[in-house]
């Protein structure tokens, strides 16, 4: 049974955070996709690469080993054999993920990967192309998103809960400036599928995102919630 679920959007929606709940609720794998072009924007930057070397990258791609493991059900991603999980969040390395996946050879890569893991085990997967490119067959396909103005909000509250100094209108030119790099650019491309439902989570909070997918689950897929976590009520 196709029990995979996946859910595409732009940064800052808001879709690892759901993602991971309906996981533990429906007892599927979070697969974090945005993690693993973190880990090979790590290798790139080791190897002293620019973001626009595409050759260097495509070359690079080839010696490039990512792979992910769990411990206590949270994700972990391996550079190398090497745990980078801790790292993967810096700026600079969000930067060289955005600019370094708009290349063919860094995409192939990633979506092999992606693919292989979905093989093995029902998965909830997030990232821009798991609907359209990894999973097209997916049992559910959720399309998450936000105003720019409400995810920028979101991202500076957290950083400003980290007692990170950081400035409203930066953030939102940089958030704007991602939407417009997935967007556009000409491999897999950040769209809806067209079976995709759309969420827009402007004015829903976490626990309604979840709810909406939770109910779209059971809907769509009535077998596989059949006597689990996840029921109305629950
Ligand atoms: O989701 P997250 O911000 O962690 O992803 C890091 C970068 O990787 C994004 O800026 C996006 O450009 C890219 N990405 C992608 N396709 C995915 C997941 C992430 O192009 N499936």
């Amino acid at each position: 049974m196709n029990r995979n679920i996946a859910v595409d959007g732009p940064a800052g929606a808001g879709k690892s955070t759901v993602a991971k709940e309906v996981a533990k609720r429906l007892g599927l794998v979070y697969v974090d996709t945005g993690a693993m072009y973190r880990a090979m924007a790590i290798y790139f930057l080791e190897q002293g690469l620019s973001p626009e070397d595409q050759e260097g990258i495509t070359r690079a791609c080839r010696d490039a080993e990512v792979s992910i493991a769990y411990e206590n059900g949270v994700q972990q991603v391996y550079l190398g054999g090497k745990n980078v999980t801790g790292r993967i969040r810096e700026e600079a390395v969000g930067n060289m993920a955005s600019r370094s996946s708009v290349y063919p050879a860094v995409r192939a890569k990633m979506t092999q990967l992606q693919q292989a893991l979905a093989e093995r085990t029902p998965v909830i997967m997030d990232g821009r192309d798991i609907g359209t490119v990894v999973l097209p067959q997916a049992a559910l396909k959720i399309y998450l998103t936000a105003s720019a103005e409400e995810r920028a909000r979101r991202r500076f509250r957290e950083l400003a809960e980290k007692g990170e100094a950081c400035e409203l209108a930066d953030i939102e030119r940089d958030i704007r400036e991602r939407d417009r790099r997935d967007m556009n650019r000409e491999t897999a491309p950040l769209r809806q599928a067209e079976d995709a439902v759309l969420v827009d989570a402007t004015e829903m909070d976490i626990e309604q995102v979840v709810g909406r997918i939770l109910e779209l689950y059971r809907e769509r897929v009535p077998e596989a919630t059949q006597g689990q976590a996840g029921r109305k009520g629950e």
